[in-house]
């Protein structure tokens, strides 16, 4: 048995074929940040061949979970240079395709020698829908008028999304009240700067919408999204490339632009064809 936690349970399946069993340690929707394991997730864990975790403390449990073998932080090794440690690093295709090398070769050292040249073939297909989906997605937020390309949230989940496709990240919570607590001075900071920074819209990063996040939308006039952001790790029912193509559609349509979902579609089948 093989276990990784968050997206890395789908690269991992969709790499192993079916050379490896892969056990998700974190379940679709799940907060990844705060989860407890269970025990039988221990007694899985104190079993398995090979345990791949995101890393940057995305989930501190698995960290100090006990092993027979080491625990590779995936994303550590994929993307070095992380200078906030901001674990969300798979909101960029481009350092997925850095993650499935990584994990192309541990399941390579994991798995039987006749596996090696699926799992070879696999990871360079993988590789292929994934910059593929970084174009679509550019394509997708380009249709997006300049001053709404910003991403109003509750938590800093989205720096890379950001980054790469040159999108503003506004995660209101953390930038004006790092403690969790809405105090009324920054909910008076945060309506202005919800109201000066061009958005439509304030995502859902879970639905129902929290307390603070609809006192906040009440205080700056801009509706919530009916539809949420998956800032975590998979969305429920949903492959890797699903995933992202549902938070790029929905911050798209949110805030002005145009989606093909028709082009989603076949690059989410795409990617279900290969395992
Ligand atoms: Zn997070």
């Amino acid at each position: 048995m093989i276990g990784a936690d968050g997206v890395l349970c789908d690269l991992t399946k969709t790499l192993a074929g079916n050379a490896a069993e892969v056990s998700c340690l974190v379940k679709a929707g799940q907060d990844p940040h705060g989860m407890k394991l269970k025990p039988s997730q221990r007694a899985e864990l104190a079993k398995a061949k090979l345990v791949l975790i995101n890393g940057y403390n995305l989930t501190p449990s698995l960290k100090t979970a006990k092993t027979n073998i080491p625990v590779v932080s995936v994303g550590e090794l994929a993307v070095p240079s992380n200078p906030d440690n901001d674990p969300h690093i798979w909101h960029d295709p481009t350092q997925v395709v850095a993650m499935s090398r990584v994990v192309s070769n541990k399941l390579k050292t994991a798995a039987d020698n006749s596996a090696a040249a699926g799992i070879a073939e696999r990871q360079s297909q993988a590789a292929a829908i994934l910059r593929d989906l970084e174009r679509w997605s550019q394509t997708q937020i380009a249709t997006v008028p300049e001053k709404n390309r910003v991403l109003v949230s509750k938590h800093k989940a989205f720096g890379f999304l950001a980054n790469r496709y040159g999108i503003r990240e506004l995660p209101v919570m953390d930038a004006y009240a790092p403690g969790g607590a809405l105090r009324p001075s920054s909910l008076g900071q945060i309506s202005n700067a919800i109201k000066t920074s061009g958005t439509k819209a304030i995502f859902a990063e879970s639905l129902p919408p929290s307390k603070t996040l609809r006192r906040i939308s009440r205080s700056s006039g801009i509706p919530i999204t009916s539809g949420q952001l998956y800032p975590d790790g998979l969305a429920p029912g949903k492959n890797l490339v699903q995933t992202a193509t549902t938070n790029v559609c929905t911050f798209v349509t949110a805030q002005g632009g145009q989606c093909n979902q028709e082009q989603a579609e076949r690059l989410s089948a795409r990617w279900a064809a290969l395992s």
